[in-house]
């Protein structure tokens, strides 16, 4: 056990960002808001940092607890991957201006695990923060999912920008598309977003008053535990590949002017492996990837940029 000094001393010495706000969506989902202690960080849109917190922080009472934890785990930091999401719009319902910002904003679910798998390790330990606590943020903003591989799209009035994402999956894709508004893209948006219960979407009301104001973009759920969907699941991939998607935005989509971005669950996005140039999918239902490769379109892969991008979380 850790002395309440040793513990002050562990939290002086690795955390380096202040939690200036909580935006709670029930007890397991949030918007943390964070404001480093050192110059705000130049990232692309759709990248992500780490967040970090240490072994010895207290753990929510409803996750998995952790037993055995071994001695020397104990003065250690537990990080993780966490995309930047944004508030797109301000108190007005405006789009915000980007001078505006000066705090990151990461939305996270606190995983609670099962009995079979090691238990989660941070983000029990996040969920139990107050406003004002301090923790550790990594300085270095990385990733390849970002929009700047769609330069000469976002110059072209008739594209399509998809943007399908999983429960928090959507965090990156709220960067892009303030981003996007931001520029002022004339373009079409979508963004699809398929979630348990609708309580678990945070952002849905931003949504809707921006759809208002910017008829280029469209915003649409999918359930799959409410009552009335619970015995008819309609994933991401099937709106797709039914076509139900194309018929709700009035188009098709063409691998010439479409760009595609997916984010969260691997089985919705479907990354298959490449043996000797093939791909091997994965078993069991389509995903995302193959669903559109199906229809011309060709995913990242290496150095190579194709028109489906994608992020999967764990
Ligand atoms: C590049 C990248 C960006 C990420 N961005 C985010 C983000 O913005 N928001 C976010 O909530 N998570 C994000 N994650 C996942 C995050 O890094 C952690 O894995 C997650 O928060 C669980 O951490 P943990 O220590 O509590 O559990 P761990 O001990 O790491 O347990 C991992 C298990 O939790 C489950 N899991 C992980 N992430 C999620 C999730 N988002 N939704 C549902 N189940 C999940 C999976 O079953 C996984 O096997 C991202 C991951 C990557 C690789």
């Amino acid at each position: 056990m850790l002395t309440e000094t040793e513990i002050a001393g562990l939290r002086e010495k690795h955390y380096n960002a202040t939690l200036t706000e909580i935006i709670i969506q029930h007890e397991t989902l949030a918007c943390f808001r964070i404001k480093p202690d050192f110059p705000f960080p130049n990232f692309e849109s759709g990248q992500y940092t780490t967040l970090g917190l240490g072994f010895w922080e207290p753990r929510h009472k409803d996750a998995i607890p952790e037993s055995n934890l071994e001695e020397k785990k104990l003065s250690r930091l537990v990080r993780r991957a966490y995309s930047v999401s944004h508030p797109i719009t301000d108190s007005t319902s405006n789009i915000f201006d980007s001078k505006e910002i000066d705090f990151l904003e990461f939305y996270i679910v606190m995983v609670i695990g099962n009995e079979n798998e090691t238990p989660p390790a941070l983000t029990p330990r996040l969920f139990m923060l107050q406003e004002g606590d301090r923790l550790h943020l990594g300085e270095k903003f990385t990733g390849d999912y970002t929009i700047h591989c769609m330069e000469e799209i976002v110059k072209n009035d008739n594209s399509l920008v998809i943007f399908a994402g999983t429960g928090t999956g959507e965090g990156p894709h709220n960067h892009m598309i303030w981003n996007l508004l931001q520029q002022g893209y004339k373009g079409q948006i979508a963004s699809i977003n398929c979630v348990r219960y609708k309580r678990d979407l945070a952002y849905e009301n931003k949504y809707r008053d921006l759809e208002k104001k910017h008829p280029n973009l469209s915003y649409h759920t999918l359930t799959t535990r409410e009552s009335d969907t619970l015995h008819n699941k309609t994933y991401i991939q099937d709106y797709i590949s039914s076509g139900s998607f194309e018929k709700k935005i009035g188009r098709e989509m063409h691998p010439e002017d479409t760009h595609i971005f997916l984010c969260g669950n691997p089985s919705m996005i479907g990354i298959p492996k490449i043996r000797d140039g093939e791909k091997i999918w994965p078993e069991g239902q389509k995903g995302v990837i193959q669903i559109m490769e199906e229809r011309g379109f060709t995913m990242d892969y290496a150095k190579q940029i194709g028109n489906i991008h994608y992020e999967k979380y764990w």
